[in-house]
């Protein structure tokens, strides 16, 4: 048996860099991954979406300039040449990591961590012991209990594509769901997203999710809200969706993004005593602190968002806590900015303006505005960008603030930290503009 001060189970972000601060901070550490570093942020998730996106964004551009100004002939992606490139990308940050555990110290243990207690893991045959052990195994798609569900893929699915979908349909209203949609029809596939609720990206504000359905009807995907699907279909070599309300055909791809569930099947996780939520998640204080002593938990395994920057925030204050001078650092999830990249991009931090008007009631001030960006000037089919903040109290403190447009994934981490300090909307408002820009609008609405 091998003893360790840190003994942490999964090498995504949050693992990761809990395991490099605690050996920084002089913990002897140990990792167990039983796949590739980095976990689906850098392999299945953020990394390779945002090198998808940018691709599409580069189509997007060329269409664009050749309706307006640029003579040049209609260049057709290259899906095959762009995956190997990104997996390439892809290998390099692998091996970056397995070169950073080496130089902070970290031993990494490759293969399947099982618990046999709560302090002890075993990864074949071998045995290992931890202090304190870190349970951060991340979570994975959800595939729907319906008849024919096999003939899909999920997003682990869509990074595994060789070539361009001729047809896809896409299941989901979320994150997942619209990112690719966006990325897939800009390369050139025809898309169908399917939701099964009347508006897209429920869970914000609304604004968002209605100007990105007009967007996505712009660019040609076929939206299709309220809809559920009660079967997949083979049909001669294409597949076919029975929805609730008739049938739909020709696909050739299927792309269900419905969700993401925790990876805690397969740990043995009952060995420990730690206590699971009603969805599976390992239910952790704010200190990422399960039920049982010495155990711990961060990222998406937890309930809290399921996104690479909390993970790390997370992993880095468990391990200053643990190991470092920082005895009460925790998470501070007050104010997490997230960004979908869809077409054009949307950043959001804060409350919606119905969460807003939930917990403030009438004492809310909404500021919105919808313009043509500059970028879009000389398009023929300009795409509109809306921006909306939300403020509260007598002070008009911003509490909310939704963007979509053109530069609103950069636009948004600025902001969120003159929002965290407390702004209000006359600091915002006395805040000289950057012209011209589309970040300056949010400075200037009246
Ligand atoms: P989301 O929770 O964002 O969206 C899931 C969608 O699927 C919702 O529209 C949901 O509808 C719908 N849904 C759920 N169950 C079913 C079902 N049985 N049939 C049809 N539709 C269903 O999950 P995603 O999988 O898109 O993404 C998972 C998480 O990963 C995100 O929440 C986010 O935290 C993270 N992520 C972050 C990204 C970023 O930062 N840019 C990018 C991608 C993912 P309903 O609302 O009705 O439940």
């Amino acid at each position: 048996m091998e003893h360790y001060d840190f003994l942490v189970l999964g090498a995504g972000s949050g693992g990761i860099a809990s395991g490099n601060r605690a050996a920084a901070l002089g913990a002897r550490v140990a990792v167990i991954e039983m796949a590739r570093l980095g976990g689906t942020c850098v392999n299945l998730g953020c990394v390779p979406k945002k090198i998808m996106w940018n691709a599409a964004q580069f189509e997007e551009r060329l269409t664009e300039a050749r309706a307006g100004h640029l003579h040049a002939g209609e260049g057709a992606c290259d899906f095959g040449a762009l995956v190997t490139a990104r997996e390439r990308y892809i290998a390099g940050l692998n091996a970056r990591y397995r070169e950073k555990f080496a130089s902070t110290g970290v031993t990494l243990i490759e293969g399947m961590g099982v618990f046999v207690d709560e302090h002890t893991l075993a990864v074949g045959t071998r045995r290992f012991s931890g202090e304190h052990v870190l349970i951060a195994t991340g979570a994975r798609p959800v595939i729907p209990d319906l008849p024919g569900a096999a003939l899909g893929i999920t997003s682990d699915g869509f990074f595994a594509l060789k070539s361009q979908p001729r047809r896809a349909a896409i299941v989901g209203g979320g994150y997942i769901a619209v990112e690719l949609a966006g990325v897939l029809r800009a390369l050139g596939s025809e898309v169908t997203l399917l939701a099964r609720r009347g508006r897209l990206l429920a869970s914000f504000d609304d604004m968002l999710g209605d100007e990105l359905c007009a967007a996505m009807h712009a660019q040609g995907i076929q939206v299709m809200l309220d809809t559920r699907i009660t079967e997949a279909e083979q049909a001669g070599g294409d597949i076919t969706l029975v929805l609730e309300t008739g049938r739909l055909g020709g696909f050739d791809t299927v792309i269900f993004a419905i969700g993401r569930s925790p990876n805690v099947e397969d740990l043995n996780i009952s060995a420990t005593g730690a206590r699971l939520g009603p969805q599976g998640h390992v239910v952790v204080d704010a200190l990422q602190n399960t039920n049982v002593a010495g155990l711990y938990a961060v990222g998406d395994v937890t309930g809290a968002p399921a996104l690479t920057p909390v993970a790390i925030a997370a992993g880095r204050a468990l391990a200053d806590r643990l190991f470092g001078s920082a005895p009460a650092r925790r998470l501070d999830t007050r104010f997490v900015p997230t960004v979908i990249f869809t077409h054009p991009p949307i950043g959001t931090v804060g409350l919606s303006e119905a969460g807003a008007r939930h917990c403030h009631g009438d004492g809310i001030k909404v500021y919105h505005t919808r313009f043509t960006p500059l970028v879009h000037a000389l398009s023929p089919h300009p795409v509109k960008t809306a921006m909306k903040l939300v403020t509260a109290g007598p002070e008009e403190t911003v509490v909310g603030c939704h963007i979509i447009g053109e530069g609103a994934d950069e636009m948004l981490q600025g902001f969120t930290v003159a929002i965290r300090m407390g702004a209000t909307k006359r600091d915002f408002d006395e805040t000289i503009a950057i012209h011209p820009t589309s970040a300056e609008e949010l400075v200037t609405l009246t």
